[in-house]
C-alpha cells in the first residue's frame, strides 16, 4: 500500500471521537506486522473500555516519537481522489498524517534505522483523553513530533486560549423608578467597557494577544430594570496569563463575577535545521502530553483551513513530501541526541 492508498483506507474507517475502536484495531494490526518484521513491539494502551491509543517502538532506546490522533470530528464522509488531492473526513486532520508517518517509519526500518516509535492517540478533537493517558506512562522518549496540518512547515509556536463567563446580578424594579432597583446590564456594560480596554501583551513570535467579547445577553423588557446579564469572553494568549487575569479581576471588582472556563497555554516550539517554519493559532495535544514524551515539535501535511469542513482534503504532493520530512526529522533528532552524548 502506498501513502495514498493507506490514507484512503484510513479515511474510510469512520472514527469520530469516542468511536475510534475499529480504526485503532486496523492500525494496531498494521503496526504489529511491522513490529514482528523489524524486531519492534506494538501495544494497545487502554484509555477507557473500547478506546485505546496504539503505540509501537523499534529499538531499545526511544529517541523520537511520531504522534498524531486517530479520531476525527463529525460528520463522516468517505474518501475520493482526483489528480491533486485526496478528499474525505480526516484526509488532512489527521489520517493523511498517520499514513505519512507510517510510510516514513517503514522506509527508515527498511534502511536499518532504529530508535523511534509511533504513538496514535484517541480523543484529540474533544478533550485530549488519549494524550493525557499517554502522559501517565512515558517511555523515555526524548523528542515528540506531533502531526497536525501545518502545510509541512514546522510550527514555532501556537497561541493559547483563555475563556471566561462574565455574570452580573441586579434587582428588578419599574424602569420609571431606577433608584428602587439595581441594573445588572448597566454593571455588565461598565465592566465590559473596561475589559475591552485592558492592555494585552504582544509577543515577537506569536504576535498580539487578542480579546473577543463573543456573546452578551440579559434583561427582561425595556421597562424593567435588569436583574441578570452575562457575557462570554475569549482571549488568545501569546504568553503568561497572570497580568491579563489581574486586569480582568480589577475590571470585574464590585460589578460582575468572572468564571474561568478554559485555559490552554501558548506554546513555543523549536526548529529543525533546513525545514521551513510557521506559527499557528490553533491548539493541539501537545499541552496534554506535559513534556512527558519529550521536547515537542509540530508539523504535518494539509491545511488547517479545510480541516473540520466538508471540503476536507489533503494535497497528494504534500503527503509525498511529508513521508520524506518525517524521515529527515527523525534522522536529525537521533543525530542531535547522539552528539549530545559524546
Ligand atoms: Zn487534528
Amino acid at each position: 500500500m502506498d501513502v495514498f492508498e493507506l490514507t484512503r483506507a484510513l479515511v474510510d474507517i469512520e472514527s469520530i471521537t469516542n468511536n475510534e475502536e475499529r480504526a485503532g484495531n486496523y492500525l494496531y494490526d498494521h503496526l504489529a506486522r511491522l513490529a514482528a518484521r523489524f524486531g519492534g513491539r506494538a501495544e494497545r494502551m487502554e484509555v477507557e473500555p473500547r478506546r485505546f491509543n496504539v503505540f509501537a517502538q523499534w529499538g531499545e532506546r526511544l529517541t523520537v516519537t511520531l504522534s498524531t490522533h486517530i479520531d476525527t470530528v463529525p460528520p463522516f464522509f468517505a474518501s475520493r481522489e482526483d489528480g491533486a488531492h485526496i478528499w474525505g473526513r480526516g484526509a488532512c486532520d489527521s489520517k493523511g498524517i498517520i499514513a505519512a508517518m507510517i510510510k516514513a517509519v517503514e522506509a527508515l526500518l527498511e534502511a536499518g534505522e532504529r530508535g523511534f516509535g509511533l504513538l496514535l492517540v484517541v480523543g484529540e478533537e474533544r478533550d485530549s483523553a488519549g494524550a493525557y493517558r499517554a502522559a501517565q506512562t512515558p517511555r523515555g522518549s526524548r523528542y515528540l513530533v506531533t502531526g497536525e496540518p501545518t502545510e509541512n512547515k514546522l510550527a514555532l509556536g501556537s497561541k493559547g486560549a483563555l475563556r471566561y463567563e462574565v455574570a452580573a446580578a441586579g434587582k428588578m424594579a419599574h424602569s420609571a423608578y431606577p433608584e428602587l432597583g439595581d441594573s445588572a446590564i448597566h454593571k455588565l456594560i461598565a465592566a465590559l467597557a473596561d475589559i475591552e480596554h485592558i492592555p494585552l501583551p504582544v509577543d515577537r513570535l506569536l504576535g498580539a494577544s487578542t480579546l473577543n467579547i463573543g456573546t452578551i445577553s440579559g434583561g427582561r423588557a425595556p421597562n424593567v430594570i435588569a436583574d441578570e446579564a452575562h457575557a462570554d469572553i475569549m482571549i488568545r494568549l501569546v504568553g503568561k496569563s497572570g497580568g491579563i487575569k489581574r486586569a480582568l479581576a480589577r475590571a470585574a471588582k464590585g460589578r460582575v463575577e468572572l468564571r474561568q472556563v478554559i485555559e490552554i497555554p501558548a506554546l513555543r516550539l523549536n526548529a529543525v535545521e533546513g525545514i521551513p517554519t510557521t506559527v499557528v493559532a490553533y491548539t493541539t495535544d501537545i499541552p496534554a502530553f506535559g513534556g512527558q514524551w519529550g521536547e515537542p515539535f509540530l508539523i504535518g501535511p494539509g491545511s488547517i483551513h479545510v480541516a473540520h469542513t466538508l471540503e476536507e482534503r489533503v494535497p497528494k504532493q504534500q503527503l509525498i513530501e511529508a513521508v520524506e520530512i518525517y524521515q529527515r526529522i527523525i534522522r536529525q533528532l537521533c543525530n542531535r541526541e547522539s552528539k549530545q552524548e559524546y
